[in-house]
């Protein structure tokens, strides 16, 4: 049951009563479950065969024998694959409430996953004529859920690519900042106007440029990313401007010495 309540005053601006309202909820909450339970169904049947597909085109991109105009239709086509598994990844992120996607905090370093994410995202960035630079100094402890916080650089670093031209660069760093352990994760890309900044961490919000240059997307990611940043005390902003560029900032709480001591 959902309650509500609302003062109301007199003619003299007393408070005369109050109105209270209570909703019976049952149907929607159980929409809701019913529809969270269909989505982590459906992109756990989609995972399997994309895997597979992955999996066989990248064995066909060491075949000696394909013409170099049919490797690169199959580089269109993984790339187009990977899009499709980080929806699905999004997808199922998105439909995993309360513990299930809150993880597991280990002790991590934050400058060692930005680097294996930039590792990872090498060869799309080089297939998309995207310059991908590096700058990580120390290593900055964290204690954290693996699995989510990979998923939000991933997001990052796969929207800055995806949203760039070919021939610009795309600036991945890790640093310290006070008690914060910083990414930065900074594009040359399409921009993103104030009105889309606005909504840009709403669900399922997509920039209008975004749509208009048939970039693939679910409007997802970001607002996961968010969620994720929150959950381990941290935060994720963004400055932008069209046709400049778009800077996202992870900002993760440092771990102590002192946690680090009794943790590790
Ligand atoms: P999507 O799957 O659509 O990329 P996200 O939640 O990751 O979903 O991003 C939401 C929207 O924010 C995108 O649809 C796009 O309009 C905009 N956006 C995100 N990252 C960038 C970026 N680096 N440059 C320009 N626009 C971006």
């Amino acid at each position: 049951v959902s309650i509500s309540g609302r003062q109301f005053a007199d003619v003299a601006g007393d408070t005369a009563g109050t109105v209270l309202a209570s909703t019976d909820v049952t149907e929607v909450v159980a929409a809701v479950h019913a529809r969270d339970k269909f989505l982590a169904a459906m992109s756990h049947e989609f995972r399997t065969p994309l895997t597979n597909i992955l999996g066989y085109a990248e064995l066909l991109q060491d075949d000696a024998s394909l013409s170099p105009a049919a490797k690169s239709d199959l580089q269109i086509m993984m790339r187009n694959a990977r899009h499709l598994n980080h929806m699905v990844d999004d997808i199922l992120a998105a439909s995993l409430t309360g513990d299930e996607a809150g993880g597991i905090r280990l002790p991590l370093d934050l400058a060692e996953l930005v680097k294996q994410t930039s590792d990872s995202f090498s060869p799309e960035a080089s297939n998309s004529g995207i310059k991908l630079d590096l700058a990580t100094e120390t290593a900055l402890p964290i204690l954290g859920d693996r699995t989510g916080l990979v998923r939000v650089l991933n997001n990052l670093v796969s929207n800055a690519l995806k949203y760039s031209q070919p021939g610009t660069t795309v600036h991945l760093a890790a640093r310290e900042e006070g008690a914060w352990a910083v990414c930065e994760v900074a594009d040359e890309g399409l921009g993103i106007d104030p009105e889309d900044l606005k909504r840009l961490f709403t669900r399922f919000q997509r920039s209008d440029a975004a749509v208009r240059a048939g970039i693939p997307g679910t409007g997802l990611g970001l607002a996961l990313a968010k969620d994720v940043a929150e959950q381990h005390g941290g935060e994720l902003e963004c400055r932008s401007e069209v046709g400049v560029g778009s800077v996202f900032t992870l900002r993760l709480p440092l771990r102590k010495a002192k946690q680090h001591m009794t943790l590790s």
